[in-house]
């Protein structure tokens, strides 16, 4: 089996000072890819920041001889997303492979969530996610080639109590994925999600028993594999952690149609509307829509 290589290609990793950005850097620096380790080093929930988780990991790369540089700029806005970019420009001359992976907690139930909990949460996942890919596009463009691997959770697209603020962010991601991978298409631009689950400091309360079985190294093989080349998906979300690889999909029942929609027959339908046994995997807006508009003509033709 051939291994997959990275040589002469150029990576950008946020939060890669510690847990899971840590391990993508690490692997990605191990298969021959110049690593930018971005991390402001500061507490889970932002607060305050420090050099050294950023150069640490730099350190193992470059112990390991690989190639990588340290940068502690702030992800959560354009500027500090543009230094990041110019460190990879300026420093390496291209940037093949963005992986959007810094975040902060500030947990907090609806009663009582203020603010100053929902604002910088935002900020780190969904704008640095936006601001980076921004700043990181016309570059790729350029290139006619780039990998961009963003972090999205569980908490976006299930839920989970207490992440409003999280939630939000993380789905927010999700259709930042989408919307990227269709504007990306035309310029060799990819854009996947992880949905990872493993132990990090950010876990480390949460997982019991489990958490000895979720190494986060086993999250950034994945990672490795949606940055290679030989890799051609896009706009996907997979679901990754203690070993477990799986396809996160959106799908929808066929539902209830009418041109005659009343409350008491969606009421009468209601089991049919929502039967997961019937549901199909939709993967565009154009599905969706094609769906509506064969009922609309197969009516057409019936009246
Ligand atoms: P972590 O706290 O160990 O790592 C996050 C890193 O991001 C930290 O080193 C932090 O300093 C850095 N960071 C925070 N704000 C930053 C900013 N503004 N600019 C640059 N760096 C910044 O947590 P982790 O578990 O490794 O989380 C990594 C990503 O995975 C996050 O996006 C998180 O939401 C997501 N995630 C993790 C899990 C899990 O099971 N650990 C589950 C779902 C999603």
């Amino acid at each position: 089996m051939s291994e997959i290589r990275l040589d002469g290609r150029v990576a950008v990793v946020t939060g890669a000072g510690r847990g899971l950005g840590r391990e993508h850097a690490l692997l990605l620096g191990a298969r021959g890819a110049a690593v930018i380790v971005n991390d402001r080093g500061g507490a889970l929930d932002g607060a305050g920041g420090e050099a050294s988780p950023a150069e640490q990991v730099v350190e193992e790369i470059r112990a390991a001889g690989g190639i990588a540089i340290p940068d502690t700029n702030d992800v959560s806005t354009l500027e500090g997303a543009s230094r990041i970019v110019a460190t990879a420009t300026e420093t390496y001359g291209r940037l093949d492979i963005l992986v959007n992976n810094a975040g902060i907690l500030r947990d907090r139930s609806m009663a009582k969530l203020t603010p100053e909990e929902v604002g910088p949460v935002l900020d780190v996942h969904l704008g640095g996610t936006i601001w980076m890919s921004k700043a990181a596009w016309p570059v790729m463009a350029e290139q006619g080639y780039g990998r961009i691997i963003n972090t999205t959770s569980a908490a976006g697209i299930f839920g989970n109590f207490g992440q409003t603020n999280y939630a939000a962010a993380k789905a927010g991601i999700w259709g930042v994925t989408k919307t990227l991978a269709i504007e990306g298409a035309r310029s060799g631009i990819q854009v996947n999600a992880i949905e990872p689950g493993a132990r990090t400091r950010m876990t480390e309360n949460l997982l019991g028993d489990l958490a000895d079985r979720l190494d986060p190294s086993l999250v950034a093989p994945l990672v490795l594999w949606l940055a290679a080349a030989e890799c051609e998906t896009t706009g996907e979300v997979y679901n990754v952690g203690g070993g477990r690889v799986a396809r996160v999909v959106i799908a929808q029942t066929p539902g209830f149609f009418s041109r005659e929609v009343t409350p008491e027959a969606l009421r009468d339908s209601w089991d049919t509307v929502n039967d997961p046994d019937l549901a199909e995997v939709m993967t565009s807006f154009q599905q969706e829509l094609g769906v509506l508009v064969q009922l609309l003509s197969d009516g057409d033709r019936a009246g």
